[in-house]
């Protein structure tokens, strides 16, 4: 095979068939199945191995760059200045252990997204054999004969070999933003890269048209991989709550700065020794710094995302997550959707009579009522028009039921011509097929010219009612005689059968004598002969329905926009409710395109259905509603709905009937195209909003509560009742065993009944704040209780503190077993005993249980800590002075929730 000698720079300068026969391919056959065996085995897949991110190393070091760990980093350097090597020593060792977990969880956090995002296939057509098939990209070898389609990403290096109105947006390569022209002419040798008319280039997108192509370079011999820098992975895991935790971090450096000063300048004006003012201003600033707090929120942004993919939404974009609990309102696709996508024909309007056709789903088990093929003509045209313009199939399964190849609109098409006994085979024979216009949704039409005589060709088209009737000026009678066309009636017909709920497609024909090929648009403006129509029914999926219902509830409001016609539209809508039982409120594309900006502002907030609209009346929906102060997911599979997916709030694509560019442009991608699954999504985005609050309002009274003993153990000018290096051990083991449960913290029932939270609002509402303060209150009041309680008795301050972190630490497990659902699922599985037990707090209390015994009475421990062993009764007083924080937190969830 010559292709590995030619360098790559060269293909745009060879004519098609040439490049064919260089490649060893064929062109309307493309390789073998053998053949392309062979060359994968040779070349590999065709996958880009991309240059890895930032080092590991360079990672590590960068989490050390937070605010908060400088004053950590200060204190170390200042203790170990002080000759204090121990509490030096263990300041260092907890910032590092530190750096450690935020490094293995933000790594963890990149490569589940990337993972994720991995596992979306692309998969690519192309013809092997004489077959056309979907293969997934990466099987695709030099040679291959790949068919393009608009909304496609481009899978390898392609010569063109045929185009129809092919044109490939490259700003990705080259940065020309307008989308390029393609054809099929060999171009000189020295010709730049944006001006290879003839060659498309992986990764470019598909903005319309279709053509073939021949791949001439896989991998990363492609353009794109050899432009390095375009192949950096990198993921952001930064989100709008991971930014507002970042500047809350800095006010709260600033804060701790000015205490500590406060808290050094009492300290020496009680005259004590540098070391001892140093320490306690070290013991301060180390109490008051939450460190583990990052950690914590990308764990829990985390679990989110894998919780996510568990129920069939794949996160792209970290932030989604958090989008999702704001979400104020859902823009939603019909078809597919909201509906099953399962279209069966129900009725019929062919020469001026209604036929009704029985039977469900893709079996031709049913017939046509009333029908009989020969005499009734005009029946036999509308369902061959069916038949030919098409490009879907029925295929048998082993268990004698049947799955489409295709669009389900046109398999439909399919089914209820087999029930009168006609098929696709037998029609595309006797009518081979010359050319086609394939259907895109802004034209609202398919178009196929088939030989139908030696010297006679047809044009068939189908399509909206509307696109084809302005084209028509006669119309198929009874008897299959052209007559003048009712344009009136079949309004009515197609009227009637929208307000059913059924879809409604139109079907025409011309014939022509000659044609210059290949077909084009205007072609069809005028001169058709209509033949009939055909209604199908897209039941709502009863999921759906559901999910409508609890998004309603939780105070989301759901708009349906489709292609289709508003009145197919409106009734499923009624049958969804969704307008929660008022009258459905529906708007055309054309309504829409009539209204002033103030008028559209209000449909787009008051309307529950938008039908017939354009992708950029999505485009402009978005934004309507946005500047309404709506929080908008839109969802969206076609090339033109990018713009739409990227100006929503929440972009979501479909992932099994979306085009790649879509999915591009998405921040989220639904595995199965079913909006019971945003629902779901929503659901866990909340649930995630919903733990990360209760982490803060976990992991800051800590903070608070080791803070305000240690200044005010130096306002009051006693003895520290807690040291810095048990402040340390305190925040480590709570940050690990006792928070982290918190991330993987089950969805509350109640997290639907919420109305959106308010994306605005800043990370500590004062509600939470005052939650902080009081818990935090609570806190330093049970460590200075247990502290002098010790101090006043016993008299032995190593014992008084060992006591008093003992008393921390349990007032920490105590409050975390009031917020979680340990217990009060406990019950509930009493209750019930299929529900299952929110366990993982209690694997945190049993680690802290050891964790704490171990720091209590291991005399490792005793030395490295300056703790005592304590006797039962006075580690149970130590405990029990802690556990009054469950009234507290109740009394605080009963009068002033945060949530
Ligand atoms: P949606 O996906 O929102 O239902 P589409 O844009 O796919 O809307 O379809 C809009 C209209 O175009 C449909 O109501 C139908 O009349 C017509 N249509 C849909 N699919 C096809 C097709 N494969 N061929 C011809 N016309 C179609
Ligand atoms: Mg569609």
């Amino acid at each position: 095979m010559t292709l590995t000698n030619l360098s790559p720079q060269q293909w745009h300068a060879i004519p098609a068939d040439e490049a064919a026969r260089m490649l060893d391919s064929k062109l309307a056959l493309g390789l073998t199945a053998a053949e392309a065996q062979q060359r994968h085995d040779r070349f590999g897949a065709n996958q880009l191995v991309g240059k890895p991110g930032k080092s590991a190393w360079v990672r590590f070091l960068l989490q050390f760059n937070q605010p908060l760990l400088y004053i950590l980093l200060a204190a170390g350097v200042v203790t170990a200045f002080l000759q204090e090597w121990i509490d030096s020593g263990v300041i260092f060792g907890v910032t590092i252990i530190n750096a450690i977990i935020g490094f293995i969880q933000e790594s963890r956090a990149e490569s589940a997204i990337a993972a994720l995002a991995k596992s979306v296939t692309t998969e690519t057509t192309l013809i092997r054999d004489g077959r056309t098939q979907r293969v997934p990209a990466d099987r695709l070898v030099p040679g291959d004969l790949v068919e393009l389609a608009a909304g496609d990403k481009i899978p390898a290096d392609l010569r063109l070999v045929a185009v129809s109105n092919l044109t490939v947006d490259e700003s990705g390569l080259t940065g020309e933003s307008v989308p390029i022209q393609k054809d099929t002419q060999p171009l000189e040798t020295g010709v730049a890269l944006a001006e290879r008319t003839c060659m498309a280039y992986m990764g470019s997108l598909v903005s319309s048209g279709q053509g073939q192509g021949l791949v001439v370079a896989i991998a990363n011999a492609t353009e794109t991989g050899r432009i390095s820098q375009l192949m950096e992975q990198s993921t952001d895991v930064e989100t709008p709550i991971t930014r507002k935790l970042g500047k809350f971090s800095k006010k709260l450096l600033y804060i701790v700065l000015g205490l500590a000063v406060l808290n050094f300048l009492v300290a020496l004006r009680q005259n004590e020794s540098w070391v001892e003012v140093f320490t306690t201003t070290v013991a301060f600033a180390v109490a008051a710094i939450p460190e583990g707090l990052p950690a914590i929120v990308t764990i829990t942004l985390a679990i989110g995302v894998s919780r996510l993919a568990k129920r069939n939404a794949i996160v792209r974009k970290l932030a989604a997550v958090e989008t999702l609990g704001s979400t104020t309102v859902i823009c939603s696709d019909k078809t597919g959707t909201l509906t099953e996508n399962q279209m069966t024909v129900q009725a019929i309007f062919a020469g001026d009579r209604l036929y009704r056709v029985t039977g469900v789903g893709y079996n031709p088990d049913g017939e046509i009522l009333a029908a009989d093929l020969a005499t009734t003509p005009a029946l036999y045209e509308c369902l061959t028009a069916g038949l030919l313009c098409n490009d879907s199939h029925l295929q048998p399964q082993s268990d004698g039921q049947y799955t489409i190849v295709g669009d389900p609109t046109e398999a439909a098409l399919i089914v209820v011509a087999h029930k009168a006994g006609l098929n696709r085979e037998d029609s595309a024979a006797q009518m081979p097929r010359l050319d086609v216009i394939p259907f895109e949704s802004q034209f609202q039409y398919m178009a196929t010219l088939h030989q139908t005589d030696p010297n006679e060709k047809s044009i068939y088209v189908k399509g909206s009612t509307e696109a084809i009737l302005q084209r028509c000026d006669r119309m198929l009678d009874e008897h299959k005689e052209s007559i003048e066309i009712d344009r009136v009636q079949i309004e009515r017909q197609a009227d009637e059968m929208a307000q059913q709920g059924l879809r409604v497609l139109a079907f025409a024909t011309k014939s022509v004598t000659s044609l210059p090929q290949p077909l084009s648009h205007r072609d069809l403006d005028r001169g058709l002969v209509f033949l009939g129509l055909q209604g199908m029914l897209d039941p709502p999926r009863t999921a759906a329905i559901a999910a409508v219902r609890d998004c309603q509830a939780a105070g989301i409001k759901v708009k349906m926009i489709t292609g289709d016609h508003v009145l197919t539209a409106t009734a499923i809508a009624r049958m969804m409710q969704l307008s929660s039982g008022q009258e459905i409120e529906s708007y055309s594309g054309r309504d829409l395109s009539q209204m002033s900006d103030s008028e559209f502002a209000n449909a787009a907030a008051s309307g529950n259905v938008f039908a017939r609209v354009a992708p950029e009346q999505k485009l402009r929906l978005v934004e309507a509603l946005q500047a309404k102060g709506e929080i908008v997911a839109m969802t969206g599979d076609g090339v033109n709905d990018a713009p739409a997916l990227k100006q929503a709030d929440l972009g979501i694509a479909m992932g099994i009937t979306g085009t790649e560019v879509a999915k591009e442009a998405a921040a989220m991608i639904l595995t199965d195209d079913n909006f019971a699954s945003i629902a779901a999504a929503v659901e866990e985005g909340r649930t995630v909003y919903q733990n990360l609050l209760r982490a803060i309002a976990f992991a800051l009274p800590v903070n608070g509560g080791e803070g305000l003993t240690i200044l005010a153990g130096v306002l009051m000018g006693t003895a520290l009742p807690i040291l810095p290096l048990q402040i340390l051990w305190i925040n480590m083991v709570s940050a690990t065993a006792l928070t982290i449960p918190l991330a993987f913290e089950p969805k509350s029932i109640a997290v639907m009944k919420l109305p959106p939270r308010n994306p605005n609002e800043p990370l500590l509402t004062a509600r939470l704040l005052r939650r902080i303060v009081i818990i935090s209150l609570f806190n330093v009041i049970a460590v200075f209780g247990s502290f002098e309680w010790a101090q006043q008795t016993i008299g032995n301050i190593a014992l008084s503190r060992t006591m008093a972190v003992n008393t921390l630490i349990s007032a920490e497990a105590f409050y975390l077993l009031s917020i979680t659902q340990f217990v009060p699922s406990i019950f509930a599985k009493l209750r019930d005993r299929r529900r299952p037990i929110a366990y993982i707090p209690a694997i945190g209390i049993a680690a802290i249980l050891v964790l704490q015994w171990l720091f209590v009475e291991w005399s490792v421990m005793n030395q490295l800590f300056q703790t005592v062993p304590l006797s039962f009764d006075r580690a149970a007083i130590s405990v029990a002075v802690s556990l009054p924080v469950v009234i507290v937190v109740k009394l605080l969830d009963r009068f002033d929730p945060i949530e």
